[in-house]
């Protein structure tokens, strides 16, 4: 059965859908698929949510790389003070680390979540839970939504069904069936924010755990190639961290991660082994600035035993040594895939939305907000802030 049309219909209960009601209140109806709002928010930051960053608006932006300039609106207009103070006032207080990243005071997900709740039924917004939309057909007024329920008609409609990772969160990709089905182009999607599996894992295995600060690295692509500086983390798998999370957007089987560990090896290296010319070669590494069990994988990867006094080393050894050192490649066995990344890249082409109101310019009164827009951001809060930002944005604008 058709009902009365709705003002505005908001696809999703992530942030990207919750900012959006909290922003247009009374008259925007919420249909969340499951039987509670915000199931990935509630994983974030592995539960402790790490909902934005205290960067200037142009660095923010700055960090946001290719999508920049297009989020600048949503981002400037709706930023992270507004974010903290709008939480704060539904009685999530936070707090900012020494890296910029922003969580509740309470370190807990559901805190935000909740007050984002709290807000959205202040502000008048409804959602009606266990309501999946299979099917949106566009109509002479608005919108025809066909869902598990029921029929309904809607004058205004978001789509903020957030990306296709993590898939029982309730984000399985449906806002780019809908989005494309209604006329929207899709750049292909894939996982974002993910770790990589190495082909030299059964070497580096053994320094899982090892965080590395500030590594240079080279991407080397079919595409292209890359720079870029951040930590790094080896894993009993291979590699992760910002160094590799950020990147892996552009990353695919086959291609090389070529990580500078120590630029200036090819000086500290020989004096390490000269300084310490009565030890192991194991030992003597210690003076670099790397833990002890990279040394080990190192030497192990190049096949050099950890226990040779460093007199006999050859010379072909130590060169082997300093080469790896200042400039050693990972091949990549595996990009960590969608199913556990924390993010997707692809999604609704950003030039078919206007960025001013995130209403989209294929189809008058369809609005596009949050992770289903083709943006591939950092770690740090910047995935959730954006959603916040680009809904809330959204919001505004269906009300005019
Ligand atoms: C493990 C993990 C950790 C993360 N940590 C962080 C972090 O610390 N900081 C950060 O900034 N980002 C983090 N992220 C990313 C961040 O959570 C997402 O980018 C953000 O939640 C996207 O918001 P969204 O509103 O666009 O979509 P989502 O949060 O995915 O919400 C979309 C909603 O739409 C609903 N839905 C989908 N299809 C339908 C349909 N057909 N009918 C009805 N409802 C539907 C879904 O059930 C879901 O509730 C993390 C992600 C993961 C997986």
């Amino acid at each position: 059965m058709i009902k009365t049309a709705i003002p505005f219909v908001i696809i999703g209960a992530g942030p990207a859908g919750l900012a959006a009601a909290i922003a247009y209140g009374k008259g925007a109806v919420i249909l969340e698929r499951n039987q509670e709002a915000g199931k990935k928010l509630l994983l974030s930051g592995t539960g402790q949510c790490n909902f934005t960053n205290t960067l200037s608006k142009e660095d923010f932006i700055r960090a946001c790389r290719k999508a920049g300039p297009w989020l600048k609106s949503a981002i400037y207009t709706y930023d992270s003070d507004f974010f903290i103070n709008l939480l704060e006032e539904a009685g999530c207080e936070s707090f900012a680390r020494e890296d910029g990243k922003v969580f509740p005071s309470s370190r807990k997900a559901e805190h935000v979540r909740d007050a984002l709740l709290k807000t959205t039924m202040h502000n008048g917004a409804e959602i009606v839970y266990d309501t999946q939309v299979l099917e949106i057909k566009k109509s002479k007024n608005g919108f025809i939504l066909k869902t598990n329920n029921d029929e309904i008609q809607c004058t205004k409609l978001l789509i903020a069904c957030g990306g296709s990772s993590w898939q029982q969160t309730g984000s399985t990709g449906d806002g780019y069936f809908f989005a494309e089905k209604l006329g929207h182009k899709i750049n292909p999607i894939k996982p974002a924010l993910a770790s990589v599996e190495t082909s030299s894992q059964d070497s580096f295995s053994q320094c899982s755990g090892s965080t590395l600060q500030n590594i240079r690295a080279d991407f080397i692509t079919k595409t292209g190639r890359h720079k870029d500086t951040d930590d790094v983390l080896f894993t009993h798998r291979g590699l992760s961290g910002p160094l590799i999370l950020n990147n892996s957007y552009l990353l695919e089987k086959g291609d090389t991660i070529r990580l500078h560990l120590v630029p200036d090896a090819e000086t500290s290296v020989p004096k390490a082994l000269r300084d310490n010319r009565h030890k192991i070669v194991l030992n003597a590494l210690k003076a670099l600035p790397l833990t002890e069990a990279i040394i080990a994988s190192v030497l192990h990867y190049l096949c050099i035993f950890a226990d040779t006094q460093v007199r006999d080393l050859s010379k072909k050894e130590i060169n082997k040594i300093i080469n790896f050192l200042q400039a050693g490649d990972f091949i990549i066995k595996q990009v960590e895939s969608l199913e556990t990344s924390m993010s997707t890249a692809g999604g609704v082409l950003l030039k078919e939305v206007n960025p001013a109101t995130m209403q989209s310019r294929i189809v008058q009164g369809l609005y596009i907000a949050g992770e289903v827009l083709d943006y591939a951001l950092p770690t740090g809060g910047f995935n959730i802030q954006a959603a916040f930002s680009t809904g809330f944005l959204a919001g505004i604008s269906a009300i005019s």
